[in-house]
């Protein structure tokens, strides 16, 4: 299969294509809502039920879907349970709070975004602060803290003791070959054992983040991403979160989407714009996330990030709104945490099994 720019075959062979994935996807054929589906509507990653409920209940009061959409997430930033994003996220390989974010309005076009910041809970609404409040689109680092500060944000620790006891437990047990050493019975602490309970054990570095992408009344749309980055990051490392076309993505006239999971996989798919283009040219949100993750299935070329029978180690979940309201979710690799959340005006969220690629044979 050609590693392709989008060509005219793409367009022609949209419908063979959704088939053909029908066939290894069963959620496919029932995940998309018919058009016409109740507006506003927010879509997210899984984590963020409760702040797709926030985006449309913001959403039906008035708020656009941009404002909507960092209102939703920034229950998950202030959430010290989730350990993905904002207050409470997992550090750096430093043991240093890192956040990246990233706002997009599909009415005005325009975008912000922070990477690298420090000390503020909220890095979705210094986004936003971005976006409205300069002709600039990322800050990162010590800028972004510094612009944060003039706008008024409140400074904080980010880092919880639980997140500091799981980053102190990778640290000492990550090499035999450094200077840290594991301690006795630290594997039967509360808090690290909540850890593997929640992300397993296997390699220790999964994903999180939360990607929210939302739709008014009227079809307007905007999104946004915030996270706390791939656990135990090389300190400087920015993933896709706040890269605008990459992390999220969206455009007035077509539909919004963006990603969580493994970040460089998206940054060389453009996910996020990627997603919009193909529901540009027809595609379901649904079969937009999945025609996009068969990109980055061909675009993975290394050995190193491909498994036995050369398919990504890694994954990526997309997760997609258009102007009508249908929504969409795809996952590279099936798992118990391959959902995304849905709210509709006038119903209670809920969590979607997302479409797939691959699952595991055991
Ligand atoms: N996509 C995020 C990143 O690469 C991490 C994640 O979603 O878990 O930073």
């Amino acid at each position: 299969m050609p590693d392709d720019p989008m060509t005219r075959r793409d367009l022609i062979a949209t419908t063979a294509k959704a088939a053909a994935v029908a066939a290894v996807a069963p959620a496919l054929a029932n995940a998309t809502p018919p058009p016409g589906s109740p507006r506003p509507v927010a879509v997210s990653s899984m984590n963020g039920i409760h702040a797709v409920k926030l985006a449309v209940e913001r959403m039906s009061g008035g708020a656009s879907p941009v404002d909507a959409a960092v209102a939703g997430v920034g229950l998950v930033e202030a959430d010290p349970e989730d350990v993905t994003v904002g207050y409470g996220g997992l550090p750096n390989e430093d043991g240093v709070v890192q956040l990246d974010a990233a706002v997009m309005d599909g009415t005005t076009m325009r975008a912000g975004a922070v990477a690298a910041l420090e000390r503020i809970v909220h890095p979705a609404q210094v986004a936003l602060q971005v976006m409205r409040g300069t002709d600039r689109i990322l800050l990162v680092g010590e800028g972004a803290l510094r612009f944060a500060r003039a706008h008024g944000f409140p400074e904080k620790d980010l880092l919880t003791e639980r997140s500091r006891k799981i980053w102190l437990f990778w640290k000492e047990n990550e090499s035999d070959h450094d200077d840290w050493l594991p301690e006795a019975g630290e594997i039967d602490d509360p808090d690290i054992q909540w850890f593997i309970k929640n992300y397993g054990d296997v390699d220790f570095r999964p994903h999180g983040t939360i990607h929210l992408s939302a739709c008014d009344a009227a079809g307007r749309l905007g999104c946004c991403t915030t996270t706390s980055g791939l656990f135990f990051k090389m300190s400087g490392r920015v993933g896709d979160s706040p890269l605008v076309g990459a992390g999220l993505y969206c455009d007035g006239d077509v539909g919004s989407a963006g990603g969580t999971g493994h970040g460089e996989s998206n940054i060389v798919v453009a996910g996020g714009h990627t997603v919009v283009e193909f529901m540009r040219r027809g595609s379901s949100p649904e079969a937009a996330c999945v025609a996009t993750l068969e990109r980055v299935v061909r675009n993975t070329k290394l050995d190193y990030l491909k498994d036995a029978k050369g398919r990504p180690k890694n994954n990526l979940l997309l997760y997609a709104v258009n102007r009508a309201g249908e929504v969409g979710g795809a996952a590279i690799w099936a798992g118990e945490r391959t959902k995304y959340a849905v709210c509709r005006a006038g119903s209670e969220p809920q969590l979607v099994d997302c479409a797939y690629l691959f699952k595991r044979d055991n």
